[in-house]
């Protein structure tokens, strides 16, 4: 018999090993909402990173998971369905918050089971697709350097969006014969896409993803006359962007943060599915608490960009390691994760009220 769900959450600071750069900006410590939640003597942990462009700040996060608590301390994981149902319908609008809750309610059903999480959906966690390492845009020299740094990663995604594009792509092959992806988050005309997707393709890249603002009408042409495949990202935000990525783009990639989660986010794979569009799951440069969550999908996926805590610094917690490219679970139950600094007090807010 469960007396309720716990709440706890924390805010806690990411340092990055490089200031991480794309098309709208940079950051170098990245600020991070941990929720713990707690159920008969067990706990599960979810995480949504910080984001200026989408507007989420921690108090944010923190509010509008306040706002569930007393849903969460009338639920139980017994009935996961129900609760993610729940959660999501108290906060349509808060697809951040709601990735941590999902995250840390997903992971202690799990774990309340004795499972694995990926075990406890029924995918085989071997299966799946190795991760790329992003490279952030920087000169060209220090891209060069993380390349180099990187060199044991089998697939590189390359940043960019900056009036050197060709050339940033064109020095980094000089160095390494594994393939590439770029990302333009939104920085190209569709005269500029088309026009650089041959040459790209040339050297090796294997798709371009989110060359134009999304909703630009132009996205219809690009998608009839690149030369190589596009995926949509910032206009694959939520669930009902699903639909109208078809004609437009060959794949999606999901954001674990923007759709609100890992139920979600499943939804949307078999959506995708449906439609004949490819699937990749991205980061947002999570700690390991994100990132175990994310590889549990991995066996869904076609591409997978999981190196959100290999960027970092120093990590907050133990779990799912992703070395190379290629995951390493834990011998744990859940998504496996471990706060490094123990479990939060029960009282754990991250706006500190
Ligand atoms: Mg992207």
């Amino acid at each position: 018999m469960s007396t309720g769900i716990a709440l706890a959450h924390a805010r806690f600071e990411l340092p990055l090993r490089h200031v991480f750069t794309i098309a709208r900006g940079s950051v170098a410590v990245q600020e991070t909402f941990i929720v713990q939640l707690g159920e008969g003597g067990e706990r599960g942990y979810g995480e949504a990173t910080t984001n200026p462009f989408y507007g989420q700040s921690i108090a944010r996060m923190a509010a509008a998971a306040e706002r569930v608590r007393p849903i969460l301390a009338g639920a139980t994981t017994d009935d996961l369905e129900a609760t993610l149902g729940r959660v999501a319908a108290a906060l349509p609008d808060e697809p951040f918050a709601r990735c941590a809750l999902d995250m840390a309610l997903h992971d202690l059903a799990a774990r309340r089971a004795g499972r694995g999480l990926a075990a406890w959906w029924g995918l085989d966690r071997s299966r799946g697709p190795v991760s790329n390492f992003t490279i952030g845009i920087d000169t060209i020299a220090v891209m060069r350097e993380k390349l180099a740094a990187a060199s044991d990663w089998p697939i590189y995604k390359i940043k960019l969006g900056t009036a050197d594009d060709l050339e940033i792509v064109r020095e980094l092959r000089r160095h390494t014969d594994r393939p590439f992806r770029v990302d333009a988050n939104c920085g190209w005309s569709a005269e500029q896409a088309i026009a650089l997707s041959r040459p790209l393709a040339d050297l090796g890249v294997e798709f371009i993803e989110q060359p134009l603002p999304p909703g630009d009408p132009a996205m219809a042409e690009v998608f009839r006359r690149s030369a190589l495949p596009v995926f949509a990202d910032e206009s694959c935000a939520a669930e009902g962007d699903v639909d109208g990525c078809a004609g437009r783009f060959h794949g999606i990639n999901i954001k674990l943060v923007k759709c609100g989660g890992l139920a979600p986010a499943r939804r949307m794979i078999a959506r995708a599915r449906d439609l004949g569009l490819a699937v990749m799951v991205g980061c947002m440069t999570e700690s390991t608490v994100g990132i175990s969550a994310l590889a549990q999908l991995v066996p869904l996926l076609d591409h997978v960009d999981m190196d959100g805590a290999a960027l970092l610094a120093a990590d907050i917690a133990s779990g799912v390691r992703v070395v190379a490219g290629r995951a390493t679970f834990p011998d744990r139950t859940g998504t496996g994760v471990e706060l490094l600094g123990g479990a939060l007090s029960t009282t754990s807010r991250a706006d500190g009220t």
